[in-house]
């Protein structure tokens, strides 16, 4: 039973600090030892946030979560995945590790393994990076290497020095990840009671949707929950391989984090779409920077432009859902990792040069 749900049936209030990390949380769940040295940041234990303005938006009775992964000790989802991974490795005895990176697993992946006493090495596409996860990972002690060429070259690399020489490969190719990353799914039913009918998540490589629909199953298959949901998948215009059906050669999206041309999960996703009865959607660059700002602006939830995709499908697909359904977007990551984007595409207004005066200050806000 998860820790937390425990504590409450004992008529405890839980603290931050009863948290202790998701493989302890759900140890029983993971593929780890006594052997396994534990390296976490009490990664985890998102909140699940209620959105009342999209589920007006939406009408009909549908309540709309959003699931705030950005709020991950380094602001995205991909912690949950690297806290096992890194374990793993370590426990494995290797002392470097190697990924290609968007930008949030070299974040990630350079957390951990510096924590965890390893080398960390990050390839990643130059000039694509959000600046926010650029400095992370030179911050928590990274090598980073910046290859010109895109995520998918970078991915091929890694894996071929992967093969070749004593470094761990950390990308969602290694099982490990998607085995952190499912329980974020235990964490959803956790706190609704049941799956939602829908799940919306953005797709890059198509290790989360993969990693949440194996959540949702053990929980059901574990009689943890009733349902199952519908796997609903959404990728940027120019980056959609999982709605054309092919490689995408040239990927291109205001989305860095969902950058990628050959999803290496693919296989996976495509069982999950098949088996949930679920779908993948492409939307455009305008969509997913509207619901990025309607995020923000009405619910107060500050995601990257990659994690908006999730609600900017949804908003796409409304008239599909049916009547009083749950649904739950996937907020992937932490709207602070790509200032950039934030400056550049916002509604407010933004009064600069003014004279350091009360009467021209009170005269700009309109009094
Ligand atoms: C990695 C990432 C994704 C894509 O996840 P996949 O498992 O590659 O499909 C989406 N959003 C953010 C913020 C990410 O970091």
């Amino acid at each position: 039973m998860p820790l937390l749900q425990a504590l409450r049936r004992l008529g405890q209030r839980p603290t931050m600090q009863d948290w202790p990390g998701l493989i302890e949380a759900y140890r029983s769940w993971l593929p780890v030892s006594a052997a396994t040295p534990v390296i976490t940041l009490r990664e985890g234990a998102t909140p699940l946030i209620p959105a009342p303005s999209l589920s007006r938006l939406i009408g009909r009775g549908v309540l709309v979560h959003l699931k705030y992964d950005g709020l991950n000790p380094t602001g995205s989802f991909k912690d949950r995945g690297m806290t096992m991974a890194i374990s793993k490795a370590r426990e494995e005895g290797s002392e470097a590790v190697i990924c290609a990176s968007t930008g949030n697993t070299s974040a990630a992946a350079a957390a951990y393994a510096r924590r965890g006493g390893m080398r960390a090495f990050v390839l990643i596409p130059d000039g694509y990076v959000a600046q926010g996860k650029l400095a992370q990972a030179l911050l928590y002690g990274a090598e980073v290497l910046a290859v010109k060429g895109n995520f998918d070259r970078a991915l091929a690399i890694v894996r071929e020095v992967a093969d070749q020489y004593p470094v761990t490969l950390v990308n969602s190719l290694n099982p490990y990840r998607l085995q952190g990353q499912k329980t974020a799914a235990f964490e959803v039913i956790d706190a609704l009671g049941d799956a939602p009918d829908w799940l919306c998540i953005p797709v890059g490589n198509a290790g989360n949707i993969s990693a949440y629909w194996m959540g949702f199953k053990e929980y059901r298959d574990a009689g943890l929950s009733q349902t199952l949901p519908r796997m609903m998948g959404f990728q940027a215009e120019g980056a959609a391989p999982m709605v054309l059906g092919h490689t995408v050669e040239h990927p291109d999206t205001i989305a860095t984090a969902i950058r990628i041309g050959n999803p290496v999960n693919k296989e996976n996703a495509l069982k999950a779409q098949r088996e949930s009865q679920g779908g993948f959607l492409a939307v455009s660059d305008a969509e997913i920077l509207e619901a990025y700002k309607l995020l923000g602006r009405d619910e107060g939830v500050f995601c990257e432009p990659a994690s908006a995709a999730s609600v900017a499908g949804l908003l796409k697909r409304r008239e599909e859902v049916p009547a009083n359904s749950t649904v739950v977007c996937v907020l992937t990551g932490n709207g602070l990792k790509d200032p950039t984007t934030a400056i550049e595409h916002n509604d407010s207004r933004f009064h600069t040069g003014l004279e350091p005066d009360t009467s021209v200050v009170a005269s700009v806000m309109g009094f």
